[in-house]
């Protein structure tokens, strides 16, 4: 891979994840070596200055502790991105002033490496795909959070469609009768978010739970609302996962976010459907959970760090 000559310890690459309550940093030397990391909180309601302010910080911060220079620096940021101008398109609430940020021109200004910027589900499934033992260079990718986010790599690369949208699997309906945090009826998130996992089942029990992971801890203590909810994400899942592999032909999905810690309660209903809803190009699907963790969004911006620094289609 080449990588810009360094006056110390070689050039590193950096990944950066930007969510609405923490910046977290990985820096990594040429040969994928983790050299340093680090976390600052997110000052999210100060602005898009700010939040680049924090995030340069935090990277000359790990350049200076590894003594490496910096080649370039990757991103993976919550909200709508242009990723070709490296500019956030749109963003939540959470967000002061984020919305409109030219957030790679702001960060190369303050590093004065090139920035490559994606958005945090894409970088996700980035790293996740280019993870130990992944050789698959078709791939859906899946994020069970406080939402259901989406992305998709088609023959090695990012597939992002004409308005940035592609891979949106959340938002696609069908699934049940109830209302999506989007408006809309029947969405893959009405089932299988972290958020509608506690939701569903307060209405079938009228029992207040915190979070789907108490969910989780009912149903494995044998709590059959609770294993019923769970059973429904899972279908919800593989069901939505088979319809874009059989029209994509994809081999792979991958799945991440909170909800995949109870991935022992959502496998054995997704393996069910996929035994009677398999794409009928006879070719099998695997549904796998992500092996990465928290780290996964920081290696993925790694890898678009990386695809920056070397020519079109050479990766
Ligand atoms: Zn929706």
């Amino acid at each position: 891979m080449p990588i810009a000559p360094s006056s110390t310890r070689g050039a590193g690459l950096v990944g950066i994840d930007i969510g609405g309550t923490k910046i977290a940093a990985l820096l990594v030397s040429a040969d994928g070596t983790v050299l340093a990391r680090g976390s600052v909180p997110a000052p999210a309601a100060l602005g898009g200055g700010a939040m680049a302010d924090a995030a340069a910080d935090l990277v000359r911060e790990l350049a200076a502790q590894a003594e490496v220079s910096l080649a370039a620096a990757g991103v993976g940021a919550a909200g709508v991105i242009d990723h070709e101008t490296g500019t956030i398109r749109a963003a939540s609430a959470t967000f002061v002033g984020w919305a409109g940020f030219p957030l790679a021109d702001e960060l190369e200004q303050r590093l004065g490496v090139p920035v490559r910027v994606e958005n945090d589900v894409n970088a996700f499934l980035l790293g996740e795909a280019a993870a130990d033992g992944r050789t698959d260079r078709d791939v859906l990718g899946v994020m069970l959070g406080t939402g259901v986010g989406g992305a998709l790599i088609i023959d090695g690369d990012l597939h992002h469609g004409p308005h940035g949208a592609a891979g949106e699997i959340g938002h696609t309906p069908g699934y049940s009768e109830l209302v999506c945090t989007c408006g809309q009826i029947g969405h893959l998130e009405t089932l299988a978010s972290g958020t509608s996992i506690a939701l569903r089942y307060q209405e079938r029990t009228s029992a207040p739970v915190r979070d789907a992971r108490e969910v989780a801890d009912r149903a494995r203590g044998g709590d059959a609302e609770a294993i019923a909810v769970f059973d429904a994400a899972g279908r919800a899942l593989a069901l939505a996962c088979a319809s874009a592999a059989t029209i994509l032909d994809l081999p792979c999905a991958i799945v991440g976010g909170g909800v995949t810690a109870a991935w022992d309660l959502l496998e054995p209903s997704i393996l069910r459907t996929l035994d009677t809803d398999s794409p009928v190009s006879g070719i099998p699907l695997r549904i796998i959970p992500a092996v990465l963790g928290s780290d996964a969004v920081a290696l993925g911006a790694i890898e678009t760090a990386r695809r920056a620094l070397v020519p079109a289609g050479a990766h």
